[in-house]
């Protein structure tokens, strides 16, 4: 069974965004970036899946711009078999982005799409959902664990009331959560090995797909800054402090 993992670039989740003077969206000039957290997670399952001989081939896919092929070469370098990079220099949308997967799952013909829960710099929540709308396959979001198995995937997702477990029948849609698994680095053997794998050079309009944005970005603005807090002594301090702004044990 094929494996496809769509990888994102994104700003890196160490480094504090800075938002751009007009307030029009975060400063991604001189800044690092690297593969979306759970899109690692999306790659090392993959990897942990064809390990377990339930996988023979992973595809990595990445949609954006001609630098994401750095992005697409990690997941190379993880243990992924070949890339595809769509370049597109404009944001792209969740759902272009879930068009243009939907065409290459029509050409790659996959068992199994996992993605990462949502994609850290717009945290939209929405590609994976989305891909298995337009294909009209089935889908375990959230997954913190995932089993393959005669032609169904288990998938254990992480809900508000504790863990629910799905049976997804093949070919299917997977989701991942930050309890999947912990990714691995990759080795440097691997990392020179990454630079000889196939990767396919693409554009949306390859795939027929419109990436024109349907969304307008009103404005983007910086969390309003925190009050300083105060340092008391003792207990009495505390309660006497918030007594005197209305707060009590009643
Ligand atoms: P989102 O719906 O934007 O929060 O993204 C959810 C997931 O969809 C990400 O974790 C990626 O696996 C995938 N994805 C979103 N945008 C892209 C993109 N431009 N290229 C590749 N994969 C993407």
């Amino acid at each position: 069974m094929k494996v496809l993992v769509p990888v994102k670039r994104v700003l890196d989740y160490n480094v504090k965004p800075r938002i751009k003077a007009d307030g029009s969206g975060v400063d991604l000039a001189n800044v690092k970036m690297s593969m979306n957290p759970f899109d690692e997670i999306a790659v090392e399952e993959a990897i942990r899946l064809k390990e377990k001989g339930a996988v023979t081939e992973i595809v990595a896919v990445s949609i954006g711009e001609a630098k994401s092929q750095e992005t697409l070469r990690t997941a190379l370098a993880m243990g992924c078999d070949r890339a595809i990079l769509v370049t597109a220099e404009s944001r792209v949308e969740p759902l272009a982005v879930a068009k243009i997967l939907a065409k290459i799952v029509e050409e790659e013909a996959p068992g199994l799409v996992i993605l990462g829960k949502q994609a850290i710099d717009d945290d939209n929540n929405q590609t994976g959902q989305m891909l298995a709308g337009l294909l009209g396959w089935a889908q375990g979001t959230f997954a913190s664990k995932v089993e393959i198995a005669d032609g169904t995937a288990t998938v254990t997702r992480e809900i508000d009331g504790g863990l629910e477990t799905d049976a997804l029948k093949l070919p299917a849609i997977v989701t991942t959560d930050l309890r999947l698994n912990e990714p691995r680095y990759a080795s440097l053997p691997n990392i020179m090995k990454a630079k000889s794998k196939p990767m396919a050079q693409k554009t949306p309009a390859d795939y027929g797909v419109d990436i024109a944005p349907r969304i307008t970005t009103l404005k983007v603005v910086e969390p309003a800054k925190r009050a300083g807090g105060t340092k008391v002594a003792d207990v009495d301090e505390l309660v006497t402090k918030l007594a005197a702004m209305g707060i009590s044990k009643s």
